[in-house]
Parts: structure tokens; sequence; C-alpha cells
């Protein structure tokens, strides 16, 4: 049995007109409360047939959650650096699944450093976006989609580092749907993708200043670049008040928290500018557990 489980596919009353179905894709619901296991899990699975005795994670966020939770399913013992700006409820979390945490640097890149510095020949190091194992991972809620009967003509879906992005195209291409064009949405501060489909090369930014710190990969992965390129990939930014006003929207229409990272493509579909003549339209609901109602109430408030 695989570590992620299969999510309801739903037709949103609340976003669909009647010349427009909006299908959500309920990732949330994953029980470590992100698609991120659906890839994490593969990988973890794959690493351990391959003899790993500890996975090492450099992730405050849903990849190091969901790496923990890997690891207590295997019965692995699992570490995570993190940075000391993480949420001390990151933290919890991580904990709440029995891995190691170890608070190291005032950055994503210090914490990063000991975790590479650690690793054993026996250890597997667990990125959060760029390996090919969890695309492989990721994959697999487009082959639900898929059984389910569903072919959309557009699937909008949040970028961060970008796994998720390969994940999908790796899907649409694995069930004959490579002419599907995707909608990839990022927000202002954390617009890693757009800003290098303007420049025409991957460009690194300097810092992330978006409160979707899910999305705050500073370069996305190679492959996401390249997908580009040989995919239809629409990119679109939208402001972090945005996201969170759809975060906010959508516990009032689905009864389902989420992060900002996951509000952003929320607001796309909301919008419905993007979303042109569609008839179906996929939205891929990734999820994120770090924010609480009372968090995105407090950035609701701040940001009118
Ligand atoms: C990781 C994550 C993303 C971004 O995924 P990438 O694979 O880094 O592009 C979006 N939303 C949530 C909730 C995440 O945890």
């Amino acid at each position: 049995m695989p570590l992620h489980i299969e999510t309801p596919l739903l037709e949103s009353a609340a976003m669909s007109t009647p010349a427009q179905s909006v299908w959500l894709k309920m990732d949330a619901l994953q029980p470590p409360g992100s698609f991120k296991i659906r890839g994490i899990g593969f990988a973890c699975e794959e690493y351990a047939r391959r003899g790993a005795r500890r996975f090492v994670s450099s992730s405050g966020g849903n990849a190091g959650i969901a790496a923990a939770y890997a690891g207590r399913r295997l019965s692995i013992p699992v570490v995570v650096v993190v940075p000391e700006t993480t949420s001390a409820r990151a933290m919890e979390l991580i904990r709440r699944e029995q891995a190691e945490v170890i608070v190291h640097g005032a950055s994503f890149q210090e914490a990063n450093a000991l975790a590479q510095s650690m690793l054993l020949s026996t250890d597997a190091f667990i990125h959060p976006f760029d390996d090919p194992l969890l695309w492989q991972g990721h994959a697999s809620m487009i082959d639900e989609v898929a059984r389910a009967g569903l072919t959309p003509d557009a699937v909008l879906l949040s970028v961060g580092g970008g796994g998720l992005l390969c994940g999908v195209v790796a899907g649409l291409r694995r069930n004959g749907m490579a002419g599907v064009p995707v909608i990839a949405v990022e927000t202002v501060g954390a617009d890693s993708l757009a800003q290098s489909v303007a420049a025409g090369e991957r460009i690194e930014l300097p810092r992330i200043s978006s409160l979707a710190t899910s999305l705050g990969a500073r370069k996305v992965a190679e492959q996401a670049f390249e997908w580009t390129r040989q995919h239809p990939v629409h990119s679109v930014v939208v402001p972090d008040s945005a996201a969170v006003a759809a975060c906010m929207r959508f516990i009032d229409d689905h009864r389902v928290v989420v992060e900002p990272a996951c509000g952003a493509s929320l607001a796309v579909a909301y919008d419905r500018a993007a979303l042109g003549a569609c008839r179906n339209v996929l939205v891929v609901v990734c999820g994120g557990v770090t924010a609480t109602v009372g968090q995105l109430q407090a950035w609701a408030t701040e940001r009118r």
C-alpha cells in the first residue's frame, strides 16, 4: 500500500458556472496535510528498498512533515534540520511524527548545509522538490483523475520549486493528456518561475518576500523551467492578499483549511479571468498545514 491516500475529486459548486466545471483534487486531505506525501512517500519507499537506514530533510514545512510521516510509517528514523525562523507549530508537527528536529542557522541555506554535511552513506536525503522520484510519486494524482474519467481542459496548480509542476506534467503525459495546458501560479515575492520565463533563463531570486512560505524556492528545479519550453505552461502571479482571501473564502465554501501557497491557485480559480473558456478545469488543492485559521484571519485583517 502506498503512503498517500486516493483523494476526492469534487466539482466545486462555488467555483463552477453553467458553462464551466471547476474540479478540485483534494490533496489537502492527505494524512500529513499536503500533496507532498505522494512524491516523498514514493521516494522514501524506493530509498528504503535500496537500503537507506535514515531519512534526512532540511524542510521546516510540508516536505519535512511528509518525510517525518513517511519515516514513521516505514519504521525508519528521520532527522529534519530547520532554520531558526521555523514556526513552533511546524516543529511540533514534525516531532509529532516522531522525527528528530535540529534547529540550525538563520536561513534555509544554513540549515540545508548542515543537513548535507551530516549525510552518511546509509542515509537518503529527501529533497523538497528536485528529485525525479518525487515527480513520479506526485504524478499518481493525475492517474487518479484519469481513472475517474475526467480529461480536464486545463490544470491549475501552485509552484514553489516546481516539483508539483513536474509531477503533474509527468502524470498528464503518462495518461495521454500531453496537450493539456497547466496554469502555474505563484505569489508576488516568490515568483521564481514567472521571472525565469520572463528572462528566458532560470533566475535566482535574491530573497523571498511572500508570506506563502511553501512557495519560497529562490530557484526552481531545472526540469520545471524546461517544461515551460516543452509543455503548454501559463505562468500567473497573484498578490499575497488575494491568496489569503481565497483561503478564507475556501473555508466557507468547502470547509477545509489550506495555506496561502494553495490559496494562490484558489485565487485564480475564484477570479476566473485566467481560466478562459475551458469546459473543465482541474484545480490541485495542494493543502499545507503550517497556517492556522487564526493566522489566516490575522493576515487577512493586516492586508485589507
Ligand atoms: C511544497 C508546496 C507547494 C509547492 O510545491 P513545489 O513542488 O515546491 O512547487 C505548494 N503548496 C504547498 C502547500 C506545498 O507544501
